[in-house]
């Protein structure tokens, strides 16, 4: 089975909207729906209500990661970037942004828990500038008709009180376009459709916000490829009742405080696996069945 690390966030930056763990004064540890959902706070959920409840609840810390960190970093200089005039979005003017912009992302925890020496630093700053040149592979960023970035929206979609942050919308000649960058790996067919959730949602957001559906919802892939969606009432109504599916999920995980955990081959990258039993049960039988297949594979001695 292919695994796909991604779909939770893994490898992409780390969504704002999540940091504030969904808003609101609740007490850690004591089951309580959060006032608003995110996008990534529905993934957390669908992947593994054991993990959501640690993350949301007991507000256990979940790193971000080499990968996710220098997709924050990327996300950041791209921001300011296409909040200049047209002309002015140049390489050269995202190479001084990053300049500027790299000593707060050096001085945060999670850039330290890395504990990088001098090496390791200069590889993360290029593997981030990488994933911001990639922008121009994509798309000359002075074409674009920037109508806001990193919007805050917060609307009700399906009953569900929704919270997300649109990294940009423009303006096409058809209508507003969604976008939103990712710089972890382009999905496989198989995963394209669950990806695009994300950026439906905030679509539907939007809508609501502006009064304005929007034409289409994409995902940029930087260095990669853009995977996008044209933005219908039937797609808008499929993620908002899955929202709503879920969102029912996380009140009754709540009133019950009963969180399954739902093991599969993300329990490898969970960083709440010391906690959990059936986790750990799941990636100790993977690792031993792929070192009996491995054993399998290698030619007999003599
Ligand atoms: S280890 Fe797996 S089952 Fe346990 S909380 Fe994490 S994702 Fe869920």
């Amino acid at each position: 089975m292919e695994l796909d690390p991604d779909a939770i966030g893994l490898a992409d930056p780390v969504d704002p909207a999540s940091l504030d763990l969904e808003g609101g004064v609740r007490e850690v540890g004591v089951p309580t729906p959060p006032p608003r959902l995110s996008p990534s706070g529905a993934g957390t959920f669908e992947q593994c209500p054991r993990r959501w409840r640690h993350r949301y609840v007991d507000r256990l810390p979940d790193p971000p990661g080499e990968a996710a960190l220098a997709g924050s970093f990327a996300h950041r200089v791209l921001e300011l970037l296409m909040q200049r005039e047209p002309a002015a979005r140049t390489r050269d003017a995202a190479r001084m942004i990053a300049r500027q912009e790299w000593p707060e992302t050096e001085a945060t925890a999670d850039y330290a828990a890395l504990a990088y020496g001098e090496h390791e630093g200069r590889k993360f700053r290029w593997k981030a500038w990488q994933a911001i040149e990639g922008l121009w592979k994509l798309e000359d960023p002075a074409d674009v008709e920037v109508e806001a970035t990193e919007r805050d929206i917060e609307a009700e979609l399906a009953g569900v009180p929704f919270r997300g942050i649109v990294d940009r919308l423009e303006r096409e000649g058809d209508g507003l376009v969604v976008t939103d960058y990712k710089s972890g790996r382009a999905p496989s067919p198989r995963y394209r459709r669950g990806r695009l959730d994300q950026v439906l949602l905030y679509a539907a957001a939007v809508e609501v916000d502006t009064g304005e559906m929007p034409v289409r919802a994409r995902l940029l892939y930087l260095g990669q490829r853009p995977v996008g969606i044209d933005v219908t009432r039937k797609e808008l109504d499929v993620v908002t009742e899955k929202l709503a599916a879920t969102w029912t999920d996380i009140n009754t995980a709540c009133a019950s405080d009963e969180f399954e955990p739902r093991t599969g081959p993300l329990c490898g990258w969970c960083p709440y696996i010391d906690r959990c039993p059936e986790g750990a049960a799941a990636v100790e039988k993977r690792d031993r069945a792929k070192a009996k297949s491995d054993e399998a594979m290698m030619p007999a001695a003599g």
